[in-house]
């Protein structure tokens, strides 16, 4: 007698599972839907398996006319083959290779021909009754093609087994045993089953093997993010990681609530997710066919087929027009700043490194405001920018370990020597993918991730290496400036360091010149103050660099021990405009009246550089004498002007 229990239990268990799918917020997307359609098939076969085994032990002796149980049979044969077929689908969902069924014939024709043998030898066996029938005892009993339905399963168990360790990559170790385990569970249930036949095991432990497949593959809290209700950073990871594995053209909208840590403030973490939920569902809204995700912060994602993109263009905008500007929340109006960008994978990116660091910085470099870029349409000097500031970290920390920067030195003129007496040394970094970098935008990028002291450390040490060669070759050169930034400023063993480099390349501290920002000369931090008095004590001068840019202090400025005055290059620029021209004569005749020297940046004229002698200035830097040099090409022009 055949024991029922295992069906029903397996009937119980596939309920609980499909209730519980229907219950994830997530339940639309593809891989979800077809894993419902594996549940729903596999409790259709269950029904179908228990129905005809009831069948058997309770209605059989009345039995006279078999159509019935033909139905059962059939609906069993049908539903159970089909099973292997849905879960191929799933394999290729799950690995995010479903790009690559749609677009070729051949796997279609793969994936479903073992399916179309099982349909064919079914429908035959209306006629021929080559898989099985029911004999004149009305007893089951299997034919010769019968076995042609195993060999339909075989297929699919080795299709199914080659795909998973073709993809293993794209899957962590544990959902790549879960998925595997599929097939040798259900091995395992169909030997049962020949040997033993009263145990009805097969449905049940099909069921057993997919509901680990839900609880390890489909891991709730690793793909939903249960505040927002859509997939987490985590999904965006792993999604992103299959992306770049199997080179599947995407689009991906990403969205970045810029005022973010505003709101957060004012509404606090909890009407803060509130919120973030909202601008969820508004992309649930808009955006019904593409994948959703929160990766924190106030910043989304949406990735896109490649094909149906264009005609999102509109969507995108008309989402943006809804997010955009006041947001009416609870009694509230927020008003909301937000920075989009659409890209596209693998065409923008070639590495998913790369890709994640844009994703999590492009709003701190594109326009705000809900702008929207579209970075398809940007033409290649604006693509270069993004893709420069976006590496830029990466390039620094290369740079520094394969010790790739160089420095520059630019000749300054003395107005009263009528010769270059003194030079600014200007760092350089050459890469091979982007060539120069201006050093504005790595000294930047360097100061905000920490790499800066370390570049100070390798200026100070190859200009102090420079000046002593140049001293023993008797060059004619006073002084060199060089650039210290903020964070130099601020260090307590500054004057340590220098001396350190002064000493090892036994130079004198008057052969020195440190220029400083006007934003560090203005900072309220004593020990810039105390740095400069210390080092001035030792005979360093200093340098006050880009006057004219900030919001110059003249008190400030006028009480700190400077040496020098660097006036900017965007004031000399407009030394013709009549209020900067009176502004500048006013500023030089007083930093000269409390001793100060000044040099003139950025002069590429005789009219502008005749303008600020007129004006009293001692030294002119600028591209009319020359623009900066490498080592050897500086030696050389100060050899051949300083006769
Ligand atoms: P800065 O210290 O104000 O340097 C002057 C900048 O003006 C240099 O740009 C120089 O090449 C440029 N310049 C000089 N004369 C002319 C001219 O006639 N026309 C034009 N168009 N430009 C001229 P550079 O080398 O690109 O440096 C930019 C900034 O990067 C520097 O501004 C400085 O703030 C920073 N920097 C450069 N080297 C270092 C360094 O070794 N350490 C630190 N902390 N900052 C550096
Ligand atoms: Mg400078
Ligand atoms: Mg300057």
């Amino acid at each position: 007698m055949k024991i029922l229990y295992f069906d029903l239990s397996a009937i119980l268990i596939i309920d609980i599972m499909i209730v519980d799918l229907f219950l994830r917020k997530n339940q639309k997307n593809f891989t979800n839907k077809i894993l419902l359609f594996i549940y729903i098939n596999v409790l259709i076969t269950t029904i179908f398996d228990l129905w005809s085994e009831a069948y058997n032990i309770w209605f059989l002796a009345n039995e006279t006319d078999s159509t019935f149980r033909y139905f059962l049979y059939y609906g069993y044969f049908y539903s159970r083959n089909l099973t292997p077929l849905l879960f191929q689908i799933y394999l290729y969902a799950v690995t995010e290779t479903l790009h690559l069924l749609k677009k070729s014939r051949k796997r279609k024709i793969i994936l479903i021909f073992p399916y179309c043998l099982v349909c064919a030898l079914l429908i035959s066996n209306i006629f021929l009754n080559n898989v099985f029938y029911f004999d004149d005892n009305l007893i089951y009993t299997r034919s010769t093609m019968f076995y042609g339905l195993h060999i339909c399963a075989f297929m699919y168990f080795v299709y199914g087994l080659s795909f998973l360790f073709k993809y293993r990559k794209v899957l962590s170790i544990d959902k790549f045993i879960s998925l595997v385990c599929f097939y040798p569970w259900n091995l395992f249930a169909i030997l049962v089953q020949a040997f033993i036949p009263e145990y009805l095991v097969e449905m049940f432990l099909n069921t057993v093997s997919l509901f680990l497949v839900s609880n390890i593959v489909q891991r709730l809290e690793e793909v939903i993010n249960p505040l927002i209700g859509i997939k987490s950073h985590i999904a965006y990871s792993t999604d992103m990681k299959k992306v770049f594995y199997l080179k599947k053209p995407v689009r991906i909208l990403i969205l970045r609530i810029v005022n973010y840590p505003a709101l957060l403030t004012i509404l606090g973490n909890d009407a803060c997710n509130d919120l973030m939920k909202q601008i969820a569902n508004k992309m649930k809204y808009y955006f019904t066919t593409s994948e959703l995700y929160y990766l924190e912060n106030g910043l989304f994602a949406s990735s896109f087929e490649q094909t149906s993109f264009d005609s999102s263009r509109d969507i995108i905008q008309s989402f943006r027009d809804s997010i955009c500007g006041s947001f009416p929340f609870g009694k509230m109006e927020l008003e909301m700043d937000s920075c989009l960008c659409v890209f596209s994978c693998p065409q923008d990116f070639d590495n998913y490194d790369k890709m994640m660091s844009f994703v999590y910085s492009f709003y701190s470099y594109l326009p705000a405001n809900g702008n929207i870029t579209f970075l398809a349409d940007e033409n290649d000097k604006q693509k270069y920018k993004f893709h420069l500031r976006n590496e830029i970290d990466h390039i620094i920390s290369k740079a520094i370990e394969e010790n790739r920067f160089e420095m520059y030195y630019q000749p300054i003129y003395s107005v009263k020597h009528k010769k270059f007496i003194s030079a600014e040394a200007l760092i350089r970094l050459k890469d091979e993918k982007f060539g120069f970098i201006p050093p504005d935008l790595f000294i930047k990028a360097a100061e905000n991730n920490g790499t800066i002291l370390q570049i100070g450390e390798i200026v100070l040490d190859n200009v102090c290496n420079f000046i002593s060669r140049c001293t023993e070759a008797k060059l004619p050169i006073n002084f060199f400036e060089i650039n210290l930034s903020m964070k130099q400023c601020v260090q307590v063993d500054l004057k340590d360091k220098i001396l350190f480099y002064l000493k090892k390349y036994n130079l004198k501290p008057e052969q020195v010149n440190l220029e400083i920002t006007e934003t560090a000369a203005n900072t309220a931090q004593d020990i810039v103050l105390d740095n400069i008095k210390a080092l001035k004590d030792i005979g360093v001068s200093f340098a006050l660099d880009d006057y004219g840019t900030g919001y110059s202090n003249l008190s400030r400025i006028i009480s700190l021990p400077l040496k020098i005055v660097k006036i900017d290059k965007s004031m000399t620029d407009k030394v013709f405009d009549s209020k900067i021209n009176s502004v500048l004569k006013y500023s030089v005749s007083l930093l000269k009246e409390i001793g100060m020297e000044i040099v003139v940046e950025g002069v590429e004229t005789e009219d502008v550089l005749n303008c600020f002698v007129q004006m009293g200035c001692d030294y002119i830097q600028g591209y009319y004498f020359s623009k900066p040099l490498p080592e050897a090409d500086f030696i050389e022009f100060i050899k051949k002007h300083n006769i």
